[in-house]
């Protein structure tokens, strides 16, 4: 069939959209690279109990997240939301990974995992199930890191489903103080994440860890850790991380509390909830010193 001519203005039409679509892809492979370069989206790697020497994902916007936790590192939440947003795409996420692999590879460093722990909540990232699934092409370990708010929605569950390894994060099973810890956004239903929990620990394949941030005057007490192990002990994770909030102990909360106390409830929570492990924070040997 005869190619149908275009018309002058309609070739000049063509040629801009073709120069724009050029340029804006320039621009964004630039973004992209930047962001990269920078570590915004990919920094590390770290040492990770349980996953290895690890690269870090940042898959969402900072501070973009469910909770406005009391201990947050990152400081206040600036977009409590139960939205999704992304950073970048699927396909330049694994190019971008996979060159930092290589460059780690390199200088003879073996990246043993590829963790998706964010400066916010990683689960809002809507990609995040299709990102899974090709960074697992690079026959790497991929860890999810997620706070188990939205552990309920139907999509977020199938997204996490395809990861390796999970960390969810349980501070508490008591309503009242998991409001006034992780200051959760009005939408949330603190039941109706419990049971999604249950659930997603009932289906999952991979390996299945917990954390729990302890902290003073809030959740330390033996009767939380009580309900709050009987709750773990059915999930039956690989393992149940419990950490002090560096925040708490910097300005002083935790170290005004009484050491023995909190040296028998750790003693209580290891002896008791089973593949419970005590982890300090970093800049403080609070934990080396009230067991010595
Ligand atoms: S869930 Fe994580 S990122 Fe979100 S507020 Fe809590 S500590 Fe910060």
């Amino acid at each position: 069939m005869k190619e149908e001519k275009l018309r002058p203005c309609c070739r000049v039409k063509e040629y801009i959209k073709n120069k724009l679509r050029a340029l804006s892809d320039k621009l964004q492979r630039n973004i992209e690279e930047d962001l990269c370069k920078e570590g915004k989206v990919i920094f590390g790697p770290f040492h990770s109990p349980g996953l290895g020497m690890a690269l870090g994902i940042n898959n969402v916007k900072s501070k973009a997240c469910t909770y406005n936790c009391i201990y947050c590192k990152s400081g206040a939440t600036s977009c409590c939301s139960v939205c999704c947003n992304t950073c970048l795409n699927p396909w330049n996420l694994y190019s971008c990974v996979q060159k930092k692999i290589d460059e780690f590879a390199a200088k003879g460093t073996k990246i043993e995992a590829i963790a998706f722990i964010p400066d916010g909540e990683s689960t809002l990232d809507s990609n995040l199930g299709a990102k899974i699934r090709l960074l697992r092409r690079l026959g790497i370990k991929v860890a999810v890191f997620s706070n188990s708010s939205l552990l309920w929605n139907y999509n977020v569950k199938q997204n996490l489903l395809f990861a390796d390894y999970v960390s969810l994060k349980i501070d508490t099973v008591d309503t009242q103080t998991w409001m006034k810890i992780n200051r959760p956004h009005i939408r949330l239903d603190h039941v109706k994440i419990l049971d999604a929990i249950r659930e997603f620990a009932r289906d999952f394949p991979g390996e299945l860890v917990t954390e729990t941030m302890l902290i003073s005057g809030y959740n330390d007490t033996v009767e939380e850790m009580t309900e709050l192990g009987k709750f773990i002990t059915e999930l039956k994770p690989a393992h149940a991380y419990f950490s002090v909030a560096a925040k708490f102990l910097k300005n002083g909360t935790l170290l005004n509390s009484d050491p023995l106390q909190f040296l028998n409830l750790t003693d209580y929570i290891t002896r008791s909830i089973p593949g419970s492990e005590i982890t300090a924070c970093e800049n403080t040997n609070y934990l080396i010193a009230a067991r010595a």
